[in-house]
C-alpha cells in the first residue's frame, strides 16, 4: 500500500513552510523546508518523493497567504501553532551592523537624547549614525529627543536647540521622524510622579544629602519612606509651592529596596527642585525630573522599542527597569556598545568648551581645532564618512581606541572623486625660465577624465617653493630645469625631483588646525573659479576647502 504521511507529518510540513515563507518575506523556498524536514525526521528518508510534492504546495501556499494577507497573517499563524519556529527569523542583513534583537516583526523605535547644553560633537556623531541607520534600513523612526531638564549643571543653549536637528539631518541625511522636547513635556513627568506616589512606590524624602547616603550604605530605610500616600502627596505639594521646600532640602524617590546589592539602585532620586530659570520655560516648574526618570518615562510615551547606549549606563537600565516594573511596563530591548576613544578628541567637554569660546582661546563653535559637528563639517570632513567610519566600528562592548586617521580615510573615499587638483606653492620662490617649452597648455585636474582641465599661460616665470629652488628640478607635467630656470628636457629626462608649480596665481593661506595649534602658512594659489566650499587636491599638501578668506586644511 502506498505511504500516506499523518497528521503530525503533514503539520509539520506545513508549518515548516509558512516559517520558510516567514523568514524570506514571502518567498519561502520548497528546496530548503525538504531539507529541514529531511534533517529531523530520518523516518522520511525514504518517502522522498512523496514528500516533495506535499512540501511545494505548502510553500505555494504560504507564500500566497504572505502575497494576499502580508507577512504578518503568517507570523499571527506561527504565534498560535508552531510559536518555536518563529525564532528563526532571518533579518535582512545589513553592513556592519548587527541584527537588532528581538524585534518581533516591529519596526524598532530608537532615540538619540542629547542635552542641548552645546551643540553636538563628535562623540554625538555615533549615537545618530547608529540610531539613524536602524531607523533607515529598518523602515523604523529616529527620535531626536532635548534631555534638557537640568537648569543647574549643564544648563540648557538656546542655539542648540536650532543647530541639533540641522546637524542631525546633514548627519543622517534625513531628519528624526520625531522631536521631543523634554521641557515642554513637564507636565507628563510631574503627572507620573503623582502616580508614583499614589501607586505608593514613591516617596518624599527630606533627608539630608549626606544622611540619606548613610542610609543608603548602611542598607537602611530612611524615615520618609514608611509615610503614608497622603502625606507624601502632602509634601510634593510642598516641594512644588514656591513657599515650601527649598532646593535641596526634598527630592522624591523611587521605592526599590534598600539592600539591592548596587547601591545606586537603593531608592534612587527621581525629582527635584530647580529654581535657576530654564531659557525656554522659564519659572513655570519648580520641580524637575532627573535624567533617569524623565528618560524612563518619555522612552514609554514615545514606544521606543530599543535603546542603544555606552556600557557605563548600564545602572540607568537597571534603575529604569525597576521603576517599569513598578508601573507594569515593558522595558525597551536595551543594546550597549563600548567606548570610542579618538585621541585626538580625547580632551574636550562641552562645558570646556564653551568656557574657552567665551574666552577667546577659540573663535567659535566651528574653530577647526575642535571636534564639533559644526567644526568637521567645515573641515570639510562629510556626513557619509562619519557614518562609514561609525558603521565599520559596529556596537562592540569592548573599549577600543582609533586614531583619527580612520576617519580621515574614510574621508578621502567619499571626497577624492570630486576633488579637482590645484597648486598651492608655500613660501613662494620665483624663478623665471629661458630657453624653449610650451608657454600654454592644459593639465589634468583628477585621474577621473571628466574633469575639466587646468589652463596654465606662462610669461616669463613660475613660482616653485622656496626649498625647490637651487637646484635641477622636474616642474610637473611642463620641463625639466637646471638651478637657474634653464630649460633642458620637455621630457622627463632622469630621476630628478618633480616639483609642482603656480604661473601668475594669486596669494593666499592654508590654515592647518594641529592639535591645539593653527597654522597659517602663507602661498601662491593657482589660478582657478571654484566656488567657496569647493574641496580641492592641493599638489604634495592633501586635501584643502576652500573658505572666503584662503584654504583651511581637511587632511593629507
Ligand atoms: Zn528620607
Amino acid at each position: 500500500m502506498e505511504w500516506q504521511p499523518d497528521e503530525a507529518t503533514l503539520d509539520l510540513i506545513r508549518h515548516l513552510a509558512l516559517q520558510n515563507s516567514y523568514q524570506y518575506d514571502g518567498k519561502g523556498q520548497a528546496g530548503s523546508v525538504i531539507s529541514r524536514i529531511m534533517g529531523s525526521r530520518a523516518d522520511l528518508r525514504q518517502h522522498g518523493k512523496h514528500i516533495a510534492p506535499l512540501v511545494g504546495q505548502e510553500v505555494a501556499k504560504a507564500n500566497a497567504l504572505a502575497k494576499s494577507e502580508g507577512i504578518e497573517k503568517i507570523r499571527t499563524i506561527l504565534e498560535t501553532e508552531a510559536p518555536d519556529l518563529l525564532e528563526r527569523k532571518v533579518q535582512t542583513r545589513r553592513e556592519g551592523l548587527p541584527e537588532l534583537p528581538n524585534l518581533e516583526g516591529r519596526k524598532p523605535i530608537l532615540r538619540f537624547a542629547p542635552n542641548p547644553n552645546g551643540p553636538l560633537s563628535f562623540g554625538h556623531s555615533r549615537g545618530l549614525v547608529i540610531n539613524g541607520q536602524y531607523a533607515k534600513e529598518l523602515d523604523g523612526e529616529l527620535i531626536l529627543r532635548f534631555d534638557d531638564t537640568d537648569t543647574t549643571v549643564k544648563p540648557p543653549m538656546l542655539e542648540a536647540y536650532d543647530s541639533i536637528p540641522k546637524q542631525q539631518e546633514w548627519l543622517c541625511g534625513f531628519a528624526a521622524h520625531r522631536i521631543v522636547i523634554a521641557s515642554e513635556r513637564m507636565q507628563h513627568y510631574h503627572d507620573y510622579a503623582e502616580k508614583m506616589i499614589q501607586g505608593g512606590f514613591g516617596y518624599v524624602c527630606t533627608c539630608s544629602a549626606e544622611s540619606f547616603r548613610e542610609f543608603r550604605v548602611s542598607m537602611k530605610e530612611c524615615p520618609c519612606r514608611n509615610n503614608g500616600i497622603e502625606q507624601n502627596l502632602e509634601k510634593w505639594k510642598m516641594m512644588n509651592d514656591p513657599e515650601g521646600f527649598k532646593p535641596g532640602d526634598a527630592v522624591l524617590r523611587v521605592k526599590t529596596d534598600m539592600t539591592l546589592k548596587n547601591p545606586a539602585l537603593r531608592d534612587w532620586p527621581a525629582a527635584r527642585i530647580q529654581t535657576n530659570p530654564h531659557p525656554r520655560v522659564g519659572n513655570i516648574w519648580r520641580v524637575w525630573p532627573l535624567l533617569d526618570f524623565q528618560s524612563a518615562v518619555e522612552d514609554y510615551l514615545q514606544g521606543v522599542t530599543h535603546i542603544i547606549r555606552g556600557k557605563d549606563l548600564m545602572d540607568s537600565t537597571r534603575k529604569q527597569t525597576l521603576l517599569y516594573e513598578h508601573f507594569g511596563w515593558q522595558y525597551p530591548e536595551t543594546i550597549y556598545w563600548g567606548r570610542v576613544k579618538v585621541h585626538e578628541f580625547g580632551a574636550f567637554s562641552t562645558s570646556q568648551m564653551k568656557r574657552d569660546i567665551a574666552e577667546g582661546v577659540y573663535a567659535d563653535w566651528d574653530d577647526p581645532r575642535l571636534p564639533t559637528l559644526s567644526a568637521l563639517s567645515r573641515r570639510g570632513i562629510q556626513a557619509e564618512s562619519l557614518r562609514s567610519f561609525w558603521i565599520e566600528l559596529g556596537l562592540t562592548q569592548k573599549d577600543i581606541a582609533v586614531p583619527l586617521s580612520t576617519l580621515y580615510s574614510h574621508n578621502t573615499k567619499a571626497i577624492d572623486p570630486n576633488a579637482p587638483r590645484l597648486a598651492f606653492v608655500r613660501d613662494a620662490f620665483p624663478i623665471t625660465l629661458q630657453g624653449e617649452f610650451p608657454r600654454t597648455g592644459e593639465i589634468s585636474s583628477h585621474s577621473d577624465t571628466k574633469m575639466p582641465t587646468r589652463k596654465y599661460s606662462i610669461d616669463e616665470g613660475v613660482w616653485i617653493e622656496e626649498e625647490d629652488s637651487g637646484k635641477p628640478i622636474r616642474l610637473k607635467d611642463l620641463c625639466d630645469i637646471d638651478e637657474h630656470g634653464m630649460v633642458e628636457s620637455i621630457d622627463r629626462s632622469d630621476k630628478r625631483s618633480v616639483v609642482h608649480w603656480v604661473a601668475g596665481g594669486k596669494p593666499s593661506t592654508l590654515t592647518i588646525a594641529s592639535g591645539q595649534e593653527l597654522n597659517v602658512v602663507e602661498g601662491i594659489l593657482e589660478d582657478n573659479s571654484y566656488k567657496v566650499g569647493t574641496i580641492v587636491q592641493l599638489e604634495r599638501i592633501g586635501y584643502a576647502i576652500l573658505e572666503e578668506n584662503g584654504l583651511l586644511m581637511v587632511h593629507d
